[in-house]
């Protein structure tokens, strides 16, 4: 699964979505894709391919941009979400290898989540349509404070803010709210007593973030044949803090990930979320997930993860194929005769 460690977040605007794809990021280590992310697309746009980016891009006067009729706006808008997401499913790709958990605050279409998503890794964000058209200024965003100031500067701004506000309402209408509210993925509707981080602990149980366990699958072989040693004294203790505690509760429910994971956490080669033998450990990954028939973001007891690495891997003789040339294969050598 390409995406197996995006986690996206759609919805309508004043709904809370780039706040708790920050949320996300910061707590849990992750790669953040901000609103509009898009724009570090690292070349330049064809206008012909994609007119809704170079039309912003090229506008001379942005006068012209807010004083459109609702409906080119609304088209405008439309076509950009399309456009965005060509830009977005090409840049995912290169960030997801890196292997951290990466919170997409997007507008890619239900359509293509249902087709690359994650099971579990969707999340859409609702506010009232009404809300979303009248507050949509009350947000401190540079850009959107940049054309609240040039809608006040309109000869007639009571004018040019209802047309702006007409555009708003055909972009946040009822029809988009009730589409996306039976889209069958999770939502959350927004809620002003509830607090940001009741939100994030919401948003957390709805992508499984808060409690699993999160393992590399190549973990499953190291826990077994495990004496104590490691990268370093914080490792090592933690490491076996981890083994024990899953030992002694083997019903835990833990989520495989092909990222940085609870063992990663203290660990001194893990430098900003990213592991620096990342290319080795993730080929160890990749083996351990095919060999026992499991995907990435599977969830499952740690007893069960454990028996199918003891059943389709060490007591099949695969260990030393798999994780041969890791630096401390003479310890799981000695511990069983292997090929
Ligand atoms: S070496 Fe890499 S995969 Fe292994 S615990 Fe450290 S950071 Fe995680």
């Amino acid at each position: 699964m390409p995406f197996g460690n995006a986690y996206f977040i759609i919805g309508n605007a004043y709904a809370g979505k780039s706040t708790l794809a920050r949320l996300l990021a910061e707590k849990h280590g992750g790669i953040l894709c901000g609103e509009n992310w898009h724009d570090s697309y690292p070349e330049p746009l064809d206008a012909e391919a994609f007119p809704g980016l170079c039309y912003t891009r090229d506008l001379k006067d942005w006068r012209e941009f807010i004083r459109r009729a609702p409906e080119a706006y609304k088209a405008w808008i439309d076509e950009t979400a399309r456009e965005c997401e060509i830009l977005e499913l090409r840049m995912l790709p290169e960030l997801c290898a890196q292997g951290r958990p990466v919170f997409v605050d997007t507008n890619i279409s239900v359509e293509t989540l249902k087709t690359i998503a994650a099971p579990g890794h969707v999340l859409i964000m609702l506010a009232d349509p009404d809300v979303s058209v009248r507050r949509f200024f009350e947000r401190p965003d540079a850009e959107k404070q940049f054309l609240y100031r040039l809608l006040l500067e309109e000869p007639d701004p009571a004018a040019a803010m209802e047309n702006y506000r007409k555009g708003l309402m055909l972009i946040n209408s009822q029809e988009n709210f009730d589409r996306l509210l039976s889209a069958g993925f999770p939502v959350l509707l927004r809620d002003e007593t509830r607090t940001a981080e009741e939100t994030l602990a919401l948003a957390e149980r709805i992508f499984g973030l808060e409690d699993c366990i999160r393992l590399r699958p190549h973990h499953g072989m190291c826990f077994r044949f495990y004496e104590g040693k490691g990268y370093s004294a914080e490792f090592t203790d933690h490491m076996g803090g981890v083994i024990r505690a899953l030992s002694e509760r083997p019903d835990t429910p833990v989520r495989l990930t092909c990222s940085a994971d609870v063992v990663c956490e203290h660990c001194p080669n893990n430098v900003g979320g990213i592991c620096q033998s990342a290319d080795k450990v993730m080929r160890y990954d990749a083996a351990v997930l095919d060999a026992c028939g499991f995907r990435d973001g599977d969830e499952l007891t740690y007893a069960d993860f454990a028996a199918r690495v003891k059943e389709r891997i060490l007591d099949a003789g695969l260990r030393r194929g798999i994780c041969g040339d890791c630096e401390w294969d003479a310890i799981c050598a000695k511990h069983r005769r292997e090929p």
